[in-house]
């Protein structure tokens, strides 16, 4: 398969943490990954997950440490402009496809395209994503008209339509019945392969883990990476 993209991409956490009042969450986290990484994040329910991606997604704020993607500080950028790099720069997909259900596929796939003025070829974009996610038929129809597996595949393809550098999945396959969450990851690896993004995906299925390159197991707020080349 041809790789469409060449850019480098960088993510750097150094010695993380995050509290919300007196509950320590993360605690000196540190780890980096470069273009064409893919990383699994586990760990009991409340150990923290979720909030490590919104930080990586630059939603949340870490209450100390750092985080650099592509030699950017985020936190650095005034809320504008993080809001458009955000936009540019990371891909999120949840356990619930958070697709606007007025909208058609093509639409919602569309919608992080909007902030950006000068994209003549984003519809046509968004078709090539749809056919690669196998939904070429189903541009037209809104999300409730969708299976739970299709609407997740709109989800990802909305995600990469900006090219993003990470791509941040939060138990993506959650709420699909086995057979389909094994389609929907088959599918994530292989657009990741493609565009050889940061894909960095949490899961409590210890199957789907074991298929990534890095596994970061999180537990009492402190993060043990796992590495393929290490195992
Ligand atoms: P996970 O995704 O691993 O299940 P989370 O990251 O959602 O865990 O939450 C980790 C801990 O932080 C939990 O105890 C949760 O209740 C707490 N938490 C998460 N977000 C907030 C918040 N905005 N305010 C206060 N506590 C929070
Ligand atoms: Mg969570």
């Amino acid at each position: 398969m041809k790789e469409n993209n060449n850019k480098t991409h960088q993510l750097k956490i150094s010695n993380l943490s995050k509290d919300f009042g007196k509950l320590q969450v993360l605690r000196n986290v540190s780890f980096s990954f470069s273009s064409g990484t893919s990383v699994a994040i586990t760990g009991p329910s409340g150990s923290g997950k979720s909030t490590l991606l919104h930080i990586i997604g630059t939603l949340e704020k870490p209450s100390n440490g750092q985080v650099e993607i592509n030699g950017t500080d985020p936190f650095e950028l005034s809320e504008p402009e993080l809001a458009r790099y955000r936009n540019a720069v990371i891909g999120f997909v949840f356990q619930d496809h958070h697709l606007l259900p007025q909208y058609s596929v093509l639409e919602n796939v569309l919608i992080p395209t909007l902030a950006f003025k000068q994209q003549p070829d984003a519809t046509q974009l968004a078709q090539e994503l749809l056919n690669q996610v196998g939904l070429s038929d189903r541009m037209s129809h809104r999300p409730a008209e969708l299976s739970g597996g299709e609407r997740q595949r709109v989800a990802i393809a909305r995600a990469l339509i900006n090219k993003p550098s990470i791509l941040l999945c939060d138990e993506p396959t959650g709420n699909l019945d086995a057979t389909t969450a094994a389609t929907v990851a088959d599918l994530l690896f292989e657009l990741h392969h493609i565009e050889r993004n940061i894909l960095i995906v949490v899961t409590h299925n210890l199957e789907l883990a074991g298929r990534f390159e890095n596994r970061l197991k999180l537990a009492d707020g402190v993060g043990i990476l796992e590495s393929a080349s290490s195992d």
